[in-house]
């Protein structure tokens, strides 16, 4: 399987995507990968009882990741709410041996610090990112991957190490080959080329 978006809320069958959905959404297509999680602006009231189904479904084989789970500084529940949530997806990923897919609004040093305080070996894919020099550099130290969008910061970009980059479409109707080729842009690359790099480390980090 060849994976260039590795993360989009579009409808599967999208073979060449990782599909998000939430637990209760959950009703896989066959052949098709999905990343399965509790967003922090959807987080629902009884959170135990989703996060036990989250722990079931995410032993299948069609989940190539848990998420996407995070925090959002600007939008969602109760911060507190927003943690509980947080640490038991990371948690969850760890346990599962799985990637985890991070929507991070304002909230970079909350997650760097958990990442390092519980030594977490599973990647983290902070996805949609388009910040600032000083926020990526935090995030690449504690060993996160980043992946860009179509609102992509074009002057970050070329700060990320290949090896770390991954591309999606998340919400956006743009195709991943549109995100890609303005990310090539940007990077002064071929399109081509870059697809088969993010393809490869998408290969090497969801198993595929
Ligand atoms: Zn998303």
């Amino acid at each position: 399987m060849r994976i260039l978006d590795c993360h989009t809320h579009r409808p599967a069958p999208y073979p060449e995507g990782i599909v998000s959905v939430s637990p209760d959404d959950w009703d896989p297509l066959p052949g098709q990968l999905y990343s399965v999680g509790l967003h922090p602006w959807y987080l629902p009231d009884d959170l135990d009882a989703a996060l036990k189904k989250l722990g079931r479904i995410a032993r299948d084989r069609q989940v190539a990741a848990i998420g996407e789970a995070g925090l959002d500084a600007l939008r969602g529940g109760p911060m507190y709410r927003q943690m509980q949530a947080f640490r038991a997806q990371a948690q969850l990923a760890q346990m599962a041996c799985k990637p985890l897919i991070v929507h991070n609004v304002r909230c970079t040093a909350e997650i760097v610090l958990l990442r390092r305080q519980w030594g977490v070996t599973v990647p983290w894919i902070i996805h949609g990112f388009r910040g600032k020099p000083t926020l990526l550099r935090m995030l690449l130290d504690a060993g996160c991957h980043i992946s860009c969008g179509p609102r992509l910061n074009k002057d970050v970009l070329p700060s990320v190490p290949l090896p770390r980059l991954l591309a999606e479409t998340d919400d956006s109707p743009e195709t991943i080959s549109e995100v890609i080729s303005a990310m090539a842009g940007a990077l002064g690359m071929e399109p081509g080329k870059l697809a088969d790099r993010i393809a490869e480390t998408a290969a090497e980090i969801f198993y595929v």
